[in-house]
């Protein structure tokens, strides 16, 4: 079993009130393989919202209280962004999940990259604030960009 970020299975709770349907993502939910989790929702977050980057760090960074997360108009959301990602860490350790497949280059749920904070388009190497508490909680966390299929498939 797996939690995955929901905007992969089609859920509308993309900033902007998209999502990302990734297909083999879509199976594996459709076989019951599948919790869908929004860190961003479940902190409290409204969709759609104005964007939020990570501000000079990574998710290990806010975690340890050394740089905010910060929406495009400015507002420091760190508080919202952990809310969510403990929330995640508590729906995986109520299931017993042990593995997570999240949406890449977020500032929740990036696995290898992320936004480099400025709302520029460009991206830095670093996990999501989601990302870096769940493997930080001994989860492993994988992009779904290297999803290949299945729940115990390399991902
Ligand atoms: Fe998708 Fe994660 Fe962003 Fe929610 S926080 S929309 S699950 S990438």
């Amino acid at each position: 079993m797996l939690v995955v970020s929901a905007c992969l299975l089609g859920i509308g709770c993309r900033y902007d009130g998209g999502s990302s349907p990734n297909p083999q993502l879509l199976e594996a939910f459709s076989r019951g393989e599948v919790i869908p989790v929004c860190p961003e929702q479940l902190g409290g977050m409204p969709t759609p919202r104005v964007p939020s980057e990570i501000s000079g760090g990574n998710g290990f960074d806010v975690i340890d209280g050394r740089c905010p997360v910060v929406d495009r108009d400015g507002n420091d959301r760190t508080g919202a962004f952990l809310r969510g990602a403990r929330e995640v860490l508590q729906i995986c350790q109520l299931c017993g999940l042990k593995r997570a497949v999240l949406k890449e280059r977020s500032p929740s749920c990036g696995t290898f990259e992320i936004a480099d904070g400025t709302f520029s388009g460009r991206t830095r190497a670093g996990m999501g604030v989601t990302a870096a508490l769940l493997s930080r909680e001994g989860i492993i966390v994988s992009s779904d960009e290297h999803y290949t299929g299945g729940d115990k498939s390399d991902v």
